[in-house]
């Protein structure tokens, strides 16, 4: 509250107001500017600085003192006239219409809380995107009653504590001057009402349970871990509040072929030693159908080969990853006493010596 304002700026008054004056000024202002009435975002500060004129023009000796000093004794000067302020906010004479009409439904409106649900996809549900239906067991609007709780014929009336406003408020002093705080009314348990004759499908509590099936589509391209939101599918809301979101949260089903590393895939083929020596066209079943690999005469064991575009899909935007294909020489086994004699004429006939040798080292590439 260190605005320079002029204190009788602030309530609109003269300098020789009247007390009565000033305190109709700032019962009006008060109304007018408290958080929860006003749509302003700038309310709260401006109802802060009303409350802190009155504090001061309210009480004959600090009013005398800022006339003449321009200052009140600072703060920790407290309220001149507590009762006002319970007057104000407990609707004693206060507002038109009393106290519940004041916060209306908008105090007690409560969002609905979100739901979660885990969604187990297959490897290839997770690349290409599904449509998946989810069964839920989630809160909905009782029909019965409207969502007010009340037995049909009958209205939730203003709880008798808190007057309908959903909170208690009280006055403390504290280092920084008196504070106002607001705690939600137990009686009520904040909702501003009481349901006397509650509604015998809901028991008063306006929703109730009741399973759903909830349609899902999910994108091209989602991953292991990933959440998905269902907005508007989760609680219904109390007391003509929004539902809260669905969310799904997403477990992958591991591939036998392919291991995912962002959106690139990767994959190992076994080739024969004749293919790679000799080279040759070989078709694989990718993640979206055939493929082939071309494997070039003379290939090692460990070649890498990418085959571009053909990993998963980029999430909510065009383009895929890549397929990268490691190849794999098998090592010929078993051998027949013919292929043995074979195997052995070749290696003759290339000069490949069988048995103990000198072999030579070399450093490894990467
Ligand atoms: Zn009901």
């Amino acid at each position: 509250m260190a605005a320079a304002r002029d204190l009788y700026e602030v309530l609109g008054v003269s300098r020789d107001a009247s007390p009565d004056e000033i305190r109709r000024a700032y019962r009006r202002l008060a109304r007018e500017h408290h958080p929860d009435v006003s749509a302003d975002p700038a309310g709260e500060e401006r109802f802060k600085e009303v409350v802190g004129a009155y504090e001061i023009l309210s009480d004959p000796a600090k009013r005398q003192q800022y006339d003449a000093f321009g200052n009140a004794g600072g703060p920790g000067a407290g309220f001149a006239d507590v009762q006002d302020i319970f007057d104000l906010f407990f609707g004693a004479g206060g507002f038109p219409g009393g106290g519940q009409r004041r916060r209306g439904t908008r105090g007690r409106a409560r969002r609905g809380d979100d739901l979660g649900v885990r969604l187990t996809l297959s490897f290839t549900e997770a690349m290409f995107g599904a449509r998946r239906e989810l069964d839920i067991d989630r809160l909905v609007v009782c029909e019965t009653c409207g969502g007010n709780g009340a037995a049909p014929g009958t209205a939730p009336v203003a709880c008798g504590t808190c007057g309908g406003v959903g909170e208690v408020q009280s006055v403390r002093r504290s280092v920084f001057g008196t504070v106002m705080t607001a705690a939600a009314c137990s009686t009520c348990g904040g909702t501003g009402t009481q349901i006397l004759d509650p509604c015998e499908t809901c028991g008063g509590r306006g929703r109730r349970r009741e399973p759903a099936t909830v349609a899902i589509d999910v994108p091209a391209g989602v991953a292991d871990g990933m959440e998905l939101r269902v907005a508007g599918n989760g609680h219904a809301g109390v007391a003509g509040g929004p539902a809260g979101d669905l969310f799904a949260s997403l477990s992958v089903e591991p591939s036998a072929e392919f291991d995912r590393r962002g959106q690139d895939l990767h994959t190992v083929l076994d080739i024969t030693m004749t293919q790679a020596a000799l080279g040759a066209d070989v078709t694989v079943t990718g993640a979206d159908g055939p493929e082939r690999i071309r494997v070039d005469p003379g290939t090692e064991s460990g070649t890498v080969l990418r085959v571009k575009g053909k990993g998963v899909p980029n999430l909510n935007r065009r383009g895929r990853g890549d397929l990268y294909v490691t190849l794999h020489v098998v090592t010929a086994r078993e051998l027949s006493n013919e292929q043995r004699a074979l195997l052995e004429q070749l290696a003759e006939m290339r000069g490949e010596e069988r048995g103990p040798t000198q072999g030579r080292l070399r450093r490894p590439e990467f």
